[in-house]
């Protein structure tokens, strides 16, 4: 079964926590990995090329094949340089796994803008601009795996980090376009939502259950694999908990003209009903393989 073998893969953030157990676990399946880690503190500041270089020197001791990288992600000459890593090291790439993260949790009336970008920074830029360094190459071999991380902090909203929550549902935002662009050329996006026990999270969870990193990994090792042809899938991974997550669509209302309060009011409950809900689409819908995503078919 190919899985991940022979594949090349980008993990960010890998130095530590759950990134560097999806470096183990992608190696293992014998990918070569680019582990790119910036070494940076919880709240992202400072750095550490070492990071990086441990869990090269880990997977080498298991007998697999990895390179350090402690480029910034969150900027684009960091990011593009992680691809060029790749590209240097092992001559291709089919796999981006991103994952680094940073906090700077702060109530909403309380935070500052520089937490909020630093946040967005890492977080969603970064996102954006490893996978738009990638993408040339995944399009080009007409083959390729990206695997967002998001939160529950970002699906479902949680105090104190609006920053957060925003650029975790902002990475769901671009898979579902990525998704739709990349289904013609055979890349296929999707995110992990996980809950795991690390530096990001000590002593904030319940310890009760068994929440090492690997079980997140193994969602993403199979999102990675060749076999798997899921594409704007959201993977819940809390702990053995494995769940899917969708953004669902209710039937809804039709009313004859714009509703007074009282009307809206009145018909809300038809209106949330959940019901036969399915999967909602744009309202100006680009057909899935319009040529460059030209709005061909649009009124
Ligand atoms: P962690 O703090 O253990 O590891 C994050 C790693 O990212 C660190 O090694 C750090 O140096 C690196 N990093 C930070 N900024 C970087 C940058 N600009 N460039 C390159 N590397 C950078 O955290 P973790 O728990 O392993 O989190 C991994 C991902 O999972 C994050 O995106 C986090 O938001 C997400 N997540 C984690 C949990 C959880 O329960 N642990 C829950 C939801 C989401």
């Amino acid at each position: 079964m190919p899985g991940v073998d022979g594949r090349v893969a980008i993990v960010t953030g890998a130095g530590r926590g759950l990134g560097r157990s999806h470096a183990l676990r992608l190696a293992a399946g014998g990918a070569s990995v680019v582990v790119n880690d910036l070494g940076a503190s919880r709240d992202g500041g400072g750095a550490d090329a070492t990071a990086a270089q441990n869990v090269v020197a880990e997977i080498r001791a298991a007998g697999g094949v990895a390179v350090p990288d402690d480029h910034d992600i969150a900027f684009e000459a960091g990011a593009q340089a992680v691809v060029n890593s790749a590209l240097e090291a092992f001559g291709r790439l089919d796999i981006v796994v991103n994952n680094a993260g940073i906090l700077r949790d702060a109530t909403f009336h309380k935070m500052t803008v520089e937490q909020w970008e630093a946040v967005r920074q890492v977080h969603l830029d970064g996102t954006a601009l490893v996978t738009r360094s990638a993408w040339p190459h995944l399009r080009e071999q007409r083959y390729g795996r990206v695997v967002v991380t998001s939160s529950g902090a970002g699906l479902f909203g949680n105090f104190g980090q609006a920053n957060y929550a925003a650029a975790k549902l902002g990475v769901v935002g671009l898979m579902n376009t990525l998704a739709l662009e990349g289904a013609r050329y055979e890349i296929r996006v999707n995110a992990v939502a996980p809950v795991a026990l690390t530096r990001m999270t000590a002593g904030l969870l319940d310890e009760a259950i068994d929440l090492d990193p690997a079980w997140v990994s193994a969602a993403v090792g199979w999102l990675c694999a060749e076999e798997c042809d899921l594409t704007a899938e959201i993977v819940r991974v809390h702990g053995h908990h494995f769940s899917r997550v969708r953004i669902v669509e209710s039937r809804g209302v039709d009313f004859p003209s714009p509703p007074s309060d009282d009307e809206l009011a009145a018909r809300w409950a038809d209106i949330a009903d959940l019901t036969g809900a399915k999967e909602g689409q744009a309202a100006v819908a680009v057909p899935r393989h319009a040529p460059n995503g030209i709005r061909s078919a649009c009124p």
